[in-house]
């Protein structure tokens, strides 16, 4: 098939305003006055961060969701998106994966009201690759960074912690007994897109390496130290079920595609109202000090000695 041909059929329909029908060398994108364009981007690779059985609309799904994600941490609007399909040779997919694929790019346009701008297809010696970049708004000079949590600011997580890295163990047969609800909890996840958390938090970055690692990238950014407390951590019961024997997986965790937040303590109300109005659960989990590095006290004050810290990407 050719390159056109395989455009035209499952992606034309998902061009939004701008992109002309991907019909032309490039895309537009207005911005009012006023705004200024968010960024970011993710590749996912077969066999790394899918799995080549994986449904091809949840990988669609989760390819938009960890870019949504990263645009929710900037406190940014999501707008449009490129794709870039680096397509191997004689495998399983085929037109029929690719429509199932669209499918699923169509249903998070859909829920998260944005559209496709354009992007590039080829051929590839190498396993499947799928590259987004994404492309939000803010208003100008208002996104959210990790450099600015201060000593005496709470640390606070959205949501819930801990689903994505036992649903990955069960997927790969790891670990028994494990909810669904967790394993299609980590190949779809939930970004917290539609908090407008400028002038309220001190910092923001989603959870996707892990809580103690992700943490230590506000730390390091902002020339703090994070001390995180165990015993407030927010885990369903589906996930404490599994605490005696995977303590460290869940406390370490990964995938959440929550937002890790620090807040100064006068802002903390309003933090709260915010995410409440939004049916966004919110909990503290721990305070910034002087100093650097993170550390998690268990229930008796103790610091955790941890085998590693998170995701190692190499
Ligand atoms: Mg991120």
């Amino acid at each position: 098939m050719g390159e056109f041909d395989f455009i035209a059929r499952h992606f034309r329909s998902l061009a939004g305003e701008g992109a002309m029908e991907l019909r032309n060398d490039g895309a537009t994108m207005r911005l009012s006055a006023g705004e200024e364009l968010v960024l970011s981007s993710d590749t996912m690779v077969e066999g790394l961060h899918f799995l080549p059985d994986d449904p091809a609309d949840t990988i669609a799904r989760k390819l938009l969701r960890c870019n949504l994600s990263d645009l929710a941490a900037m406190g940014s609007r999501p707008r449009h998106y490129m794709l870039n399909v680096s397509l191997p040779a004689g495998r399983h997919y085929d037109d029929g994966w690719f429509a199932q694929f669209a499918a699923g790019l169509a249903a998070d346009q859909k829920q998260f009201n944005i559209s496709l701008l354009g992007g590039d297809t080829t051929g590839s010696p190498s396993p499947l690759m799928l590259n987004v970049t994404i492309l939000g708004t803010v208003r100008q000079g208002e996104a959210l960074r990790r450099d600015g949590s201060r000593p005496g600011d709470g640390v606070w997580v959205t949501g819930n912690l801990g689903r994505a890295a036992l649903g990955l163990q069960a997927r790969l047969g790891r670990i028994d007994g494990v909810d669904e609800a967790l394993v299609q909890f980590y190949r779809v996840p939930m970004p917290r897109v539609g908090l407008s958390l400028y002038g309220i938090v001190s910092a923001a970055m989603d959870i996707s390496d892990g809580l103690v690692q992700d943490c230590g990238h506000i730390a390091e950014e902002s020339g703090t130290a994070i001390t995180l407390f165990e015993e407030k951590l927010p885990f369903l019961p589906s996930v404490k079920a599994h605490m005696t024997h995977h303590r460290e997986l869940i406390l370490l965790g990964g995938d959440d595609y929550e937002l890790l937040l620090t807040c100064p303590v006068e802002k903390e109300a309003a933090l709260q109202a915010h995410c409440s109005e939004r049916d966004v659960p919110v909990t503290q989990i721990g305070e910034v000090t002087a100093g650097s590095g993170v550390k998690m006290l268990d229930r008796r004050g103790e610091p955790i000695q941890f085998s590693r810290t998170g995701w190692q990407h190499f």
